[in-house]
């Protein structure tokens, strides 16, 4: 039977946890009713939290690292899917309890599959990746809080990462005046490039700051959390709203209602790995149409799948700017 190479976390017996390169068959492989050669995965903050092999991520040993993958699909009892279909799948629990997309083939279950959407190929869909589809989850759910451009400017947050570069790109396209908050002020003309207005200096942002001060955004996509998060939603205006979708500097929200009760801001929850499907087909679908090819490209750098370990830990220090696809075929 023919192997193929797989990015694999063991833990041993003192609990440390391992990265390393496998042979594995499609024995191997866990349940699933579709088996997909995969071409393409991509890098996420998540992922460098999986191969720094110290986090609580993988939930199952061994594991096949990698949250995202692209691929064409080799076998399929799932009557959505045939062989030589072009499929995506972010999250789903990949890299946790299920083998996910750092190998040259993954089975999976086609409920957790999306066919690529008209004009993105399989390199595009992991430019854009989880961190860009999540950033879309979070414009989407500014969107269904009835938030619009005329009602003022968009903060976004972490903005030269993979979450912060992409919502840059689709708040900008859909007419937003945004602001960029980075810690990398040199990336200055690359933030507006992407369509930010306005660039802040991180530090304004991530020290302990006031539960209310001057109202300066209507809305915000927020990948740092911590007091990142509480200052965004300090300054949000009156009835306005910040999607809150990551963790860069902390996990913590140190702060107060009174955002909540004195101005009304709305806090939106933002979570890609269970997503409902509708709500996944509806982001990729408008992913196809709000996101500006050309501008994806230029934030985006390809690596080889044997090069993922020494990326991944780029990305944990902040290091990476915009979304990194990786080849696996
Ligand atoms: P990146 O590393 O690409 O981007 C994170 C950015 O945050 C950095 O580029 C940097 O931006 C900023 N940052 C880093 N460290 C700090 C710090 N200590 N304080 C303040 N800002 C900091 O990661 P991703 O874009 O892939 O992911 C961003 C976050 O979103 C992660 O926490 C990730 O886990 C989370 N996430 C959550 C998802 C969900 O389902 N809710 C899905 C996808 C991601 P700059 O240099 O411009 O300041």
């Amino acid at each position: 039977m023919s192997t193929f190479k797989a990015l694999m976390v063991t833990k041993d017996e003192a609990g440390l946890q391992h990265v390393g390169w496998s042979q594995l068959t499609e024995a191997d492989l866990m349940d699933g009713d579709v088996t997909v050669r995969v071409t393409h995965s991509t890098i996420n903050y998540k992922d460098g939290l999986v191969l720094s092999g110290k986090s609580a991520v993988p939930r199952k040993f061994p594991m096949v690292a990698g949250i995202d993958f692209a691929g064409i699909v080799e076998t399929s009892g799932h009557s959505n899917f045939k062989s030589g279909d072009a499929v995506l799948l972010n999250g789903f629990g990949l890299s946790e309890t299920h083998f996910g997309g750092f190998a040259e083939k993954a089975r999976v279950r086609g409920d957790w599959l999306i066919k690529l959407p008209n004009g993105i190929d399989a390199h595009h869909a992991m430019a854009i990746g989880t961190a860009g589809y999540t950033a879309m989850l979070s414009v989407l759910a500014l969107e269904k809080h009835g938030m619009k451009p005329s009602d003022g400017p968009a903060l976004v947050t972490g903005a030269a990462g993979g979450v912060g570069s992409v919502a840059i790109a689709l708040l900008a396209k859909l007419g937003w005046h945004v602001i960029a908050s980075t810690g990398r002020t040199e990336e200055a003309d690359y933030l507006k490039s992407l369509g930010a207005t306005e660039i802040i200096e991180r530090k304004e942002l991530s020290e302990p700051g006031r539960p209310l001060g001057k109202e300066r955004w209507a809305a915000g996509v927020d990948s740092v959390g911590s007091h990142t998060l509480v200052n965004a939603l300090g300054m949000t205006k009156a009835h306005g709203a910040i999607a809150c979708c990551g963790l860069a500097q902390g996990m913590d929200l140190p702060g107060n209602v009174a955002p909540f009760i004195l101005r009304g801001v709305a806090l939106l929850g933002i979570d890609s790995v269970m997503c409902p499907m509708p709500h996944r087909i509806e982001a990729w679908n408008r992913l196809a149409r709000d996101l500006d090819l050309k501008l994806l490209d230029s934030m985006t750098k390809t690596i080889r799948l044997d090069n993922v370990v020494e990326e991944a830990a780029t990305i944990l220090k902040g290091g990476i700017r915009g979304r990194v696809v990786v080849t696996v075929a």
